[in-house]
């Protein structure tokens, strides 16, 4: 079975992810799209990508952190 995999922001952890089109990054020569997170403004070119199942347990572990 083929796990689904999602990118996800890795300053605050949100899914809420999009393309970055801003008129910086065109104005800037790139090729790629950006990636931009919704939820904290961070931006870069590529997002790590995770598992649920993953995902799940990297927030456990923050989770006891704080
Ligand atoms: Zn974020």
């Amino acid at each position: 079975m083929k796990e689904k995999r999602f990118q996800f922001c890795p300053k605050c952890l949100s899914k809420d992810i999009s393309n970055d089109l801003s008129v910086d990054s065109i104005a800037g020569g790139q090729v790629f799209n950006k990636h931009k997170c919704n939820k904290c403004g961070y931006n870069a070119l590529l997002f790590p990508e995770m598992t649920e199942k993953e995902y799940s347990e990297l927030k456990e572990k923050i989770d006891e952190k704080s």
